[in-house]
């Protein structure tokens, strides 16, 4: 049997689409099928591979961290270089009052951690979250989620839970003081790229101020460059108190945190109530590859380079048949009528060597999310074949 036969029999599957693409290795923004067939990733494993596949300096950390050890102990209890030295150049990122970072091992685990914490820290039980939001796939995390589709099969969720609309003021008066947090990705992912402005994320905060709320950012998606900042928060002049990051952070290792103030997160520690434990989570290897994936990104000059490259991809996607892009950073979504149009487009366009996709919540829409390494060179080959796929 072939490896596709396999995939198909052996591997328990996740959607009814597949795209079912075999791929051999992958070096910066290209991947290589068994047949030496290129293709020019513009999804990044959604969002994971920002600074490229197997950036030099990310497999020297990942190398030099195997040579010493693997796994020594579940998070939190030894000394071990590679969580403190990512934990402090993470804090360096961000403003002084998110000075404590809890290493995980994914978006999922970050963001129960997150609501674990803030119910701790307010010990009040309720959540808000936004309609279409993704937050994740475990019960806590997809019982924030602002999908009732991906939802109806796993009730009961959590208790508590309401939506409010993304980017809407007239609903934060619905944040309260029973509320123990608002969770909020600061730009909606699977929602299609949802962009709320700073006047929004201003008033957001304000309420959460006004009520004793604590603000959850989720940048999962967003963070670690994909923007044009650092973190996607910094567009907006605002500073969360819960910030929950994975994707890219690790460059291409499994790896998540949930970042907050030494005082929120000594919460967790309180005897004899279980605050989060994980065996692998901050595991050394991934921890190593996140801080030379940092590293890179604040030695290089992608961040600044994001926004020229977001500019070109929307110069050169004009075609009758595209109806809007949506996008802040490399963080698109290219709007199309409908699914039945989009994906014989997306098949083309694999067909001919560009990777692409659509969203969770949005299949009227192509992703794309390139690796930001991808030069101006590359975009123009990509949206050429992109065309081309268009008809
Ligand atoms: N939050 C957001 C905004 C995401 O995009 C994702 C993953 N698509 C998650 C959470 C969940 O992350 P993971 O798949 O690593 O559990």
């Amino acid at each position: 049997m072939n490896n596709r036969q396999l995939f198909l029999n052996h591997l328990a599957q996740t959607t009814d689409f597949p795209l079912m693409i075999e791929i051999e290795r992958a070096e910066g923004i290209y991947m290589y099928g068994p047949d030496g067939k290129r293709y020019i990733d513009l999804i990044s494993g959604i969002g994971v591979s920002n600074v490229g596949h197997r950036h030099p300096q990310v497999l020297n950390a990942i190398q030099e961290q195997l040579d010493k050890y693997l796994h020594l102990m579940v998070y939190g209890e030894y000394v071990q270089s590679p969580q403190v030295q990512l934990a402090q150049a993470l804090c360096q990122t961000l403003p002084d009052t998110l000075n404590n970072v809890y290493l995980v091992n994914s978006g999922s685990e970050a963001v129960e951690g997150a609501l674990k914490l803030a119910k701790r820290y307010t010990n009040r039980r309720e959540i808000i979250s936004c309609i279409n939001a993704y937050h994740g796939s475990s019960h806590g995390s997809l019982s924030v989620g602002g999908n009732e589709v991906f939802k109806r099969a796993y009730r009961p969720l959590l208790p508590g839970i309401s939506n409010i609309l993304y980017g809407s003021y007239y609903q934060l008066d619905q944040i309260t003081e029973q509320t123990a947090a608002v969770i909020i990705e600061t730009i909606q992912g699977e929602a299609g790229i949802r962009v709320a402005c700073k006047q929004y994320f201003q008033a957001l905060r304000k309420r959460c101020d006004e009520t004793g709320t604590l603000l959850i950012l989720d940048e999962i998606q967003a963070g670690f460059g994909r923007t044009g900042k650092f973190w996607a928060f910094e567009h907006f002049e605002i500073v969360p108190d819960i910030l929950v990051c994975a994707k890219g952070m690790g460059g291409g290792m499994p790896i998540g945190a949930f970042i907050a103030n030494q005082v929120v997160m000594a919460s967790f520690k309180s005897n004899p109530l279980l605050g989060h434990i994980t065996t692998f989570g901050g595991h050394p290897v991934s921890s190593a590859a996140s801080l030379a994936t940092l590293k890179v990104i604040q030695k290089s000059n992608l961040l600044e380079q994001v926004e020229t490259k977001a500019n070109l991809f929307k110069e050169l996607l004009v075609h009758p048949k595209i109806i809007a892009i949506r996008n802040k950073g490399l963080m698109m979504a290219i709007e199309f009528e409908s699914f039945e149009v989009l994906k014989p487009i997306i098949d083309r366009a694999i067909g001919m060597g560009v990777i692409t996709d659509w969203f969770l919540f949005c299949d009227d829409s192509m992703r794309i999310a390139p690796p930001l390494v991808i030069t101006e060179e590359e975009i123009r080959e990509a949206c050429a074949i992109i065309l081309q796929a268009i008809g």
